[in-house]
């Protein structure tokens, strides 16, 4: 049986990844240090026999015994409420803790997996993104935090493949969605979503005129997977490419869930990206991946997840 190590498992997409290595037969051991994540989205898991969990912090020290097949490295700070809240844990995630799963990856002779994102185009000047452009970011932005700390993943990543001769893959995650998204954090699906639910105003930040190209989890999830078991060293966009204004967005979600509720216009958070639409081309051909989800479908299932939660969590304001 392969085993594999999961970081971030208690998070959305890590605790996802959980369910699909263990439902192909993988030993599955799953590691968070619950900042951001929740017990709940993997509680499913703890009477699987070939599930476990540890508490723990990856900027310490990682120690996991028995031999390993493969790493994703997936705990971070995914948000910007969230990193922008916890700034320093952030950089010290993407940089001292991925250097502690390499050097577990290097030890265990095991091939890994590390979650970038489309965010190290920052504020992109090339439309849609290529892995080959080099990005927009600044460095000493509010954002920065989590942008640089991402770009310094891949390039610690890259060190460990030329240096130590680690297996290693390198998938750039674009705007992804679905269950177990935290209701508060932030980001626009399940503020929108909240929003409606609650019967509050959905809050638009900036003009709305700015762009986004979402793709649902599973759709992520297997594109990961397939990343995994490839030979393919460069970095890989993972994300669906149709895209939409935040306004557009808005009107969408009001239809889909029958609110009365209105829009409104709040300030764009400093450096919010004004465009973002990954070219999947290399994802085509490389892993003969393309999402199969379309927005309705997968907005429907996010939907009903929400609406199944409790008056309590959907009222539960955690900023
Ligand atoms: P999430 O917040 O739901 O999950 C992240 C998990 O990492 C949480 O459970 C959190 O507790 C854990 N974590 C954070 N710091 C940790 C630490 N020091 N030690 C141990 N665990 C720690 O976020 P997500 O959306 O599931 O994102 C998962 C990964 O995918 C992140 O690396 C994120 O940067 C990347 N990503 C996600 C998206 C997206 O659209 N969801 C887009 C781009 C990249
Ligand atoms: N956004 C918004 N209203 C909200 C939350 C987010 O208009 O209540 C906007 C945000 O400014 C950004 C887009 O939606 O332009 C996507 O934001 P999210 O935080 O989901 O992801 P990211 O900016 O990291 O792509």
């Amino acid at each position: 049986m392969k085993r594999i190590l999961i970081t971030g498992a208690a998070g959305f997409l890590g605790s996802h990844l959980c369910d699909r290595f263990i439902a192909d037969g993988y030993y599955v051991i799953g590691m968070d240090n619950l900042i951001t994540g929740d017990l709940k989205n993997i509680e499913h898991l703890f009477k699987h026999a070939n599930f476990e969990f540890y508490h723990h912090d990856v900027t310490k020290f990682v120690y996991v015994p028995g031999n390993l097949d493969y790493i994703l490295h997936f705990a971070s700070p995914a948000s910007p409420i969230d990193y922008l809240k916890i700034p320093i844990q952030t950089l010290k995630v993407g940089s001292l803790g991925t250097h502690n799963l390499l050097g577990l990856a290097r030890e265990k002779n095991a091939r890994i997996l590390i979650a970038s994102t489309s965010e190290v185009y920052g504020d992109p000047l090339v439309h849609p993104q290529t892995e080959d452009y080099y990005g927009n970011v600044n460095t000493i932005g509010p954002r920065g935090v989590y942008d640089e700390a991402k770009r310094f993943q891949e390039s610690i990543t890259m060190a460990y493949h030329r240096y130590h001769g680690v297996e290693t893959r390198i998938v750039r995650i674009f705007n992804t969605y679905g269950p177990r998204m935290r209701l508060n954090d932030g980001r626009v699906i399940p503020a929108f979503i909240g929003q409606a639910l609650r019967g509050e105003d959905l809050t638009v930040f900036g003009d709305g005129l700015q762009t986004r190209s979402f793709c649902y989890v599973d759709d992520q999830v297997e594109g990961i997977y397939r990343l995994l078991h490839s030979d393919y060293v460069h970095p890989v966009n993972i994300g669906n490419p149709h895209e939409i204004t935040i306004r557009d967005f808005a009107e969408e979600i009001i239809k889909l869930t029958g609110t009365t509720q209105k829009v409104i216009y709040k300030p764009l958070p400093v450096n919010d990206p004004l465009q973002r639409q990954p070219d999947i081309t290399r994802a085509k051909e490389i892993l003969g991946w393309e999402p199969k989800i379309d927005r309705a479908q997968g907005m429907q299932l996010t939907l009903d997840y929400f609406k199944s939660l409790s008056k309590e969590e959907l009222y539960k304001s955690e900023h």
